[in-house]
């Protein structure tokens, strides 16, 4: 898009008003005149010339632990550019959360629910991640283990 004195428009951040409504907001580089751009989120798409992360799914990378979220914003936006987006919205990154299915097995999900909510949600992430990187379609005990002692520093003996 381009401002009235010839130079492009630079998008600065989009919020999710609702499940229908984005607001774009920018500036012009040059001049700095300000805009904003109110739509539902396939017509702000494609205006953007690179991708940009709404406020909403922006804040639930950032509270990632920093080992995971660079790989989930990798693998959010190849999401994305396989289905020609660039405006990354809060249901593309569930959608693309749930690309890969991954199971628990019964005892794996109970382990799960006993560990604290704080750090419940990221350690679902990770073990569906690890799981999925090695090619498994369900998430064990076993595996809880292992992970539970690299990455949290828990003794895994705890049967
Ligand atoms: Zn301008």
């Amino acid at each position: 898009m381009q401002c009235g004195c010839g130079q492009c428009w630079e998008w600065t951040e989009v919020e999710e008003i609702d499940d229908t409504t984005c607001l774009g907001i920018g500036a012009c580089p040059i001049c700095l005149a300000r805009f904003g751009v109110e739509g539902g989120a396939k017509e702000i798409d494609p205006l953007l010339e690179k991708i940009i992360w709404t406020d909403e799914a922006g804040h639930i990378l950032e509270r990632l632990p920093p080992y995971v979220a660079p790989l989930v914003r990798e693998e959010v936006e190849g999401y994305a550019q396989g289905k020609g987006a660039r405006l990354i919205t809060f249901a593309i990154l569930t959608e693309s959360k749930n690309r890969g299915t991954v199971f628990w097995s019964p005892e794996a999900e109970r382990r799960l629910e006993r560990v604290p909510a704080a750090v419940q949600s990221m350690a679902r992430i990770e073990l569906e991640r690890t799981a999925i990187d090695r090619g498994m379609s369900e998430v064990t005990v076993a595996l809880m283990e292992e992970v539970k002692a690299r990455y949290f520093g828990m003794g895994a003996a705890q049967a």
